[in-house]
């Protein structure tokens, strides 16, 4: 027997390094917003691959672009440009605020980047002494070792030696504190506009507010990780799109893809012109394959129809949880923008908010958490109503048999 024919979660701990404990579950096949597993159980996908599938799976414009592309030109490296990766520099800086791109693989990459060029702009601006980066408690910016110690936990950063310097660490919302901590010696302020991984929290429009005008005022960049929030997730191209204030550099990757491996770094001309030739790259970034795909999501993401069903559908969502909440209780609140939602599981429940996950997958049902205290809903973008409803009406069983437990 050949060796894909035996292949079971059993096997995850024989041959994966022990840094995930994934689901039993292995899905084999996707279409839309359904999945199915090895045995043949359908599940209806609320997860999105963790806001990536922005547009479900297989969708029929990305199989198109992929197997285009795919029997034309799969590689070349940074040493030759491609069609490709000009069409989506062009796309990402005709519809947001930047003029200059630069592409990564991933989240952690497009941050890396990011943080990389705030430095580097700082210290040859204005000299060595600016190199101070404020971050935020909770923030996730990836898994990177520059990207883990700006995130705001510091599990995920220790245990691995000596950290990069120059980081600050501030509650996420509080004026007071920013204002506090900041000086001519900061060279970046980086933050999500609405937190993700740290429980779908929103950045306050007064705090966003305060960043911008802090910022100018002792020459710091603002950098958005809009790794989760970007390409239509908040029912905005981009989430700043709904914010009172602009940032020097936006990083992008999940929902770019689709599901295929790509991230980009934008920013405007004169913050770019710092990032000179030799100074950084990636062999794979602008690969022509993640640029095709990530080109055909940006044409169907970006428009005015397809935003417009965000909001619809968040409210559908909203609308069913609460119905199932009024049943059950078991949430404090339900927050987020667009389709990136988070239910907060209440007084009673402290903690167990992946025993919410855990009872969805078994009716049917994928869902997310974030942090212990949160399920995360990120559904695609395009979900059709009847799946949202059937969604609910799945996790309303699983709400149920955690609540009768
Ligand atoms: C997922 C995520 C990242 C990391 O992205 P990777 O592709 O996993 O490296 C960074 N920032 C935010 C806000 C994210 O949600």
């Amino acid at each position: 027997m050949s060796i894909d024919n035996k292949l079971t979660r059993a096997q995850f701990d024989h041959v994966m390094v022990p840094n995930y404990a994934p689901s039993a579950v292995i899905p084999v096949r996707g279409e839309g917003s359904r999945v199915w597993d090895q045995s043949g159980k359908e599940y209806i996908d609320f997860a999105g691959g963790i806001a990536v599938s922005c547009l479900g799976h297989c969708h029929p414009a990305l199989v198109n672009a992929l197997t285009e592309q795919g029997n034309k030109l799969w590689h070349l490296s940074n040493v030759m440009t491609n069609e490709q990766a000009l069409g989506l520099a062009t796309r990402l800086v005709e519809h947001t605020f930047a003029d200059k791109v630069y592409f990564a693989n991933s989240g952690a990459e497009a941050n890396e980047a990011a943080l990389k060029l705030a430095r580097r702009y700082a210290r040859d601006k204005y000299g060595e002494q600016k190199d101070q980066i404020i971050a935020f408690d909770k923030a996730f910016h990836g898994r990177t070792f520059f990207t883990v110690s700006v995130g705001g936990q510091a599990a995920y950063s220790d245990g691995f030696g000596p950290k990069p310097q120059s980081i600050t660490h501030i509650p996420y919302n509080d004026i007071a504190a920013l204002e506090a901590t900041i000086s001519d010696k900061t060279c970046a302020i980086m933050l999500e506009p609405l937190q993700g991984e740290g429980g779908i929290i929103d950045a306050e429009p007064e705090f966003l507010k305060a960043v911008r005008a802090l910022a100018d005022k002792h020459n710091a960049l603002v950098v958005f990780d809009e790794v989760q929030t970007g390409m239509g997730r908040t029912g905005h191209l981009y989430a700043y799109m709904d914010c009172p204030i602009v940032p020097d550099i936006l990083t992008t990757a999940k929902a770019l893809g689709g599901g295929f491996p790509i991230a980009a770094m934008i920013t405007t001309t004169e913050i770019a012109s710092y990032l000179k030739i030799g100074t950084h790259g990636s062999t794979y970034g602008g690969n022509p394959l993640a640029c095709a795909v990530a080109n055909a999501v940006f044409d169907q993401v970006n428009q005015a129809e397809v935003l417009a069903g965000v909001k619809y559908r968040e409210q559908l969502l909203r609308d069913g949880l609460a119905k199932i909440n009024d049943k059950y209780h078991v949430f404090s609140e339900v927050r987020g923008k667009g389709l990136l939602i988070g239910a907060v599981v209440n007084e009673a429940y402290q903690g167990r908010a992946k025993e919410f996950l855990v009872a969805a997958t078994e009716f049917g049902l994928m869902s997310l958490v974030a942090g212990a205290n949160v399920v995360r809903f990120t559904p695609s973008l395009v979900i059709p109503e009847q799946d949202i409803i059937e969604g609910l009406a799945r996790f309303e069983q699983a709400v149920a048999k955690v609540a009768q437990a």
